[in-house]
């Protein structure tokens, strides 16, 4: 589907926008099998070669007022696709939505509570992204490491540091496993965002995805999306970000010197500190030289004879890291009353158990006779 107009056009143009948008949704529910919900919504009509454009809204789950609010989708927000070729063209769209539904759920809790601040080093980074040399990179991510004072040890939950960084975090299924995670900088707010996908539920990928989402909001924060677009230099800062997240979460030296030896049996032992797969240790071990070509092949060979290259064998006993940050805002709205539910319904265009799950929130919250209730304890306290 074309959408190369941007959103300042007139109202006319404006409104048949907002009916593609609306019918990509209903378009995007039906292929996603959410059939009640898309059935309640509306009739989608193929005119030409794109979709378009008559609806009838049943009002139930799906607020008149989505369609009434402004696409947000013409942001020029820079956006980082993990897997830019292998997503398809409607995974991406359906990402690209939910990053403007979290901006603008983030902006309405803005107006009530105050979100951690954006702590992220303002370095300069290389004009060109061909002179992030694998080096620069490692050193790089021990001057994060530093920035936000967490030493060279493990870190314990980077879904939590990132949320306590400023970055706006969601678990959410995508619907597709070609897309693990994406993240981007909000101009407007100059605030960064990440959206990851629940759909693997692997722990140690998501902590991975954190950490490569993590390397683009620093390294690539200036790039244009136009010039990720190129595919050669796409893959370039993907590997970019995979080397800041193999290094931020591993940093060399204190990961050198755990090593005695290089077998799969002590990167076994060792992912157990640090919290990562033993996939990535091998790759580890690898870019930082510390086994001869002929060992990290017997390794790789090794890994997939024991079947860890699929299922790692620390992963299964993990749960996934969960974002906090938003489930806490809205739990505080409603229990200090400062919005009730209804209020908080009608004041976010958007389907009530999309909120809930975007925000990390038990399916079921924002009803009226919720059975979340956290009303104060009556009991005087000793406290
Ligand atoms: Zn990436």
């Amino acid at each position: 589907m074309q959408r190369t107009d941007q959103n300042t056009g007139p109202p006319e143009r404006n409104r048949v926008r907002q009916q593609i948008a609306a019918a990509e949704f209903v378009a995007d529910a039906v292929r996603g099998a959410d059939l009640p919900r898309a059935a309640e919504i509306a009739v989608v009509k193929r005119r030409d070669d794109r979709v378009a454009a008559d609806f009838v809204v049943t009002p139930v789950d799906f607020p008149i007022a989505f369609f009434l609010e402004p696409s947000q989708e013409a942001s020029g927000d820079n956006l980082f696709f993990r897997s830019m070729q292998s997503a398809t063209k409607s995974s991406r769209l359906r990402g690209l939505r939910r990053y403007e539904w979290l901006k603008g759920i983030t902006n309405y809790l803005s107006e009530f509570v105050v979100l951690p601040h954006v702590q992220f080093p303002g370095w300069d980074m290389p004009n060109r992204v061909e002179e992030l040399e694998p080096n620069f990179i490692e050193k790089l991510a021990s001057r994060v490491r530093a920035y936000w004072s967490l030493g060279d040890g493990p870190i314990s939950d980077v879904t939590l540091l990132a949320e306590n960084k400023g970055i706006v975090v969601s678990r959410i299924s995508l619907g597709s496993t070609a897309l693990d995670a994406y993240s981007g900088w909000c101009k407007a707010a100059e605030r960064p965002y990440l959206i990851l996908s629940s759909d693997k539920d692997s722990s140690l990928r998501s902590r991975y995805d954190v950490a490569h989402e993590l390397g683009h909001l620093i390294l690539h924060r200036e790039i244009g999306a136009v010039s990720i677009n190129n595919r050669a230099t796409h893959r370039l800062v993907e590997a970019q970000a995979h080397r800041f997240a193999s290094a931020f979460l591993v940093p060399a030296q204190p990961f050198a010197d755990d090593l005695y030896v290089p077998t799969l049996d002590a990167l076994r032992v060792l992912q157990n500190k640090w919290r990562v797969s033993v996939a990535m240790l091998v790759y580890r071990v690898q870019e930082l030289d510390l086994v001869s070509e002929e060992q990290g092949k017997r390794l790789w060979i090794n890994c997939t004879r024991r079947g860890w290259r699929t299922n790692d064998p620390l992963d299964s006993k993990l749960h996934p890291e969960e974002p906090r940050v938003l489930r806490r805002a809205f739990q505080l709205l409603v229990e200090k009353r400062i919005q009730s539910r209804d209020q908080i319904k009608s004041s976010i265009p958007l389907n009530v158990s999309d909120i809930e799950e975007l925000a990390n929130l038990p399916f079921g919250y924002l009803d009226e006779d919720s059975p979340y209730i956290w009303a104060p304890d009556p009991r005087p306290s000793l406290n």
